[in-house]
């Protein structure tokens, strides 16, 4: 649910205008509404309230603590990729054994940590680093909960970069060979098998690619089921998508129907991992015209973000909306780059967008909620930006902006050079 609507030509998140935000509190900023985010999660809950479920939040996504706070006070369980996540994860007072833990590159160090606070369940990745989990619990005298990332060789028709399930990449078990590996880790004595999962890729917009993985996983259920190898849990991953432009995503409801169509009387439990469709449209991301500048008739609206804060349009080439935050039209329409400070040509947030702004207007980036500050770098040494969540007609700052100092935070000067 998109938490933005225009009251009086000003742009509003909930009952607080982003104008009044932006001057207070300065850019760039990354807002988040709590309604938004909650509503988005409930689709989910409501969806699936028929079926036994986990819905886990994709932590890389957001993963700011008071956005965690939020989906863990619904209950939510969470996907962390490594032991940064679980500890956010915990900060924000979410459950431990509702934590499954995703990546391909998971260390002893993580393992322990993970095995320590009693984690759901580790999604592992290779038959390396099954053997690894094995050793790690057996040394801690513990037994790992474990299911096998398959790999579905199903094509997302998404972006190649966010395309997951395809033979060819480096995440998950190839699905052939999933039972030989189910037989490895049935003979593991540190290892205990709770289930099955996926993930196919991101920002998917179409129902198809979803049901054709799930249908291979649960033949894979079924296999290992009449070799005695028994799964409580079916997890699908995540990667619905979201509208930014022009997209067609289908509804959580009508993906999660098509889903649980195919899983109708089945025992396990149905884990999926969403990040993006739960907090993408519910935040956005705050800019303020620096200067306006035609270059060989071409003009450029230069903003206080770049790709250190917002990475998308430059790793992708992604298409976000932006609009500015008063459209009471005192400057005349035309047709914008909207670049940022960063030296890279690639450094802009939006090309050929028509509008009608001045030096210091503010702009809105939508549906920055979802790979907007946890992809954001000090690139250039520029300090992060803030983040602010809204709820109704109060804001609160979840993340100060980063100061001067925290960029040299850690840093030593060499000692002083002896004169010979
Ligand atoms: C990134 C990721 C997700 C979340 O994907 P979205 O497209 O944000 O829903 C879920 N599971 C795994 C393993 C991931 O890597």
């Amino acid at each position: 649910m998109s938490s933005l609507h225009r009251r009086n030509q000003q742009l509003w998140m909930e009952d607080v205008s982003l104008q009044e935000l932006a001057v207070e509190h300065s850019t760039p900023c990354y807002v988040y509404s709590k309604r938004g985010i909650e509503a988005n999660f409930l689709a989910y809950e409501q969806g699936l309230a028929e079926q036994k479920h986990l819905v886990c939040f994709a932590v890389k996504a957001n993963s700011n603590i008071a956005v965690l706070q939020i989906l863990a006070r619904l209950g939510a369980g969470f996907d962390i990729v490594s032991i940064g996540e679980l500890e956010r994860v915990i900060l924000a007072g979410g459950s431990a054994d509702k934590i499954v833990f995703s990546g391909v590159g998971k260390t002893a160090a993580e393992m322990c940590r993970a095995l320590e606070v009693g984690i759901r369940c580790f999604n592992v990745e290779s038959h390396a680093e099954l053997l690894l989990l094995n050793e790690t619990a057996g040394a801690m005298g513990c037994v790992a909960p474990i299911s096998l990332r398959v790999n579905p060789d199903v094509d997302p028709l998404t972006h190649p970069y966010i395309s997951t399930g395809l033979k060819e990449n480096k995440f998950g078990i190839d699905i052939a060979e999933a039972e030989q590996v189910y037989q490895l880790a049935a003979t593991l004595k540190n290892l205990r098998i709770v289930g099955i999962d996926c993930h196919i890729g991101s920002q998917i917009t179409e129902i198809d690619p979803f049901v054709e993985a799930l249908e291979h996983l649960l033949d894979t259920v079924d296999k290992l089921g009449a070799q005695g190898i028994k799964l409580q849990h079916v997890d699908v991953g995540g990667g619905l998508g979201v509208r930014y432009q022009d997209e067609q995503p289908p509804k959580v409801a009508a993906y999660l129907s098509a889903l649980l169509a195919r899983f109708r009387q089945r025992s396990e439990t149905l884990v999926l991992e969403p990040g993006r469709s739960i907090t993408a449209d519910a935040g956005c991301l705050i800019t303020q015209v620096q200067y306006i500048k035609t270059n060989g008739g071409k003009h450029f609206a230069m903003v206080d973000a770049g790709m250190n804060d917002l990475l998308r349009p430059a790793l992708y080439e992604a298409w976000m909306d932006i609009q500015p935050l008063l459209n009471d039209l005192r400057a005349p329409t035309r047709t914008y780059d909207v670049v940022g400070p960063v030296c890279e040509t690639g450094d802009f947030l939006g090309q050929d967008r028509s509008l009608s702004i001045e030096s210091g207007d503010f702009l809105c980036v939508y549906s920055a909620g979802a790979y907007g500050f946890t992809m954001s770098s000090n690139y250039n040494s520029r300090p992060r930006a803030a983040e602010i969540v809204i709820s109704g007609a109060e804001s609160y700052v979840v993340r100060a902006r980063e100061t001067i100092q925290d960029l040299t935070r850690g840093e030593q000067l060499l000692p002083e050079e002896r004169s010979s």
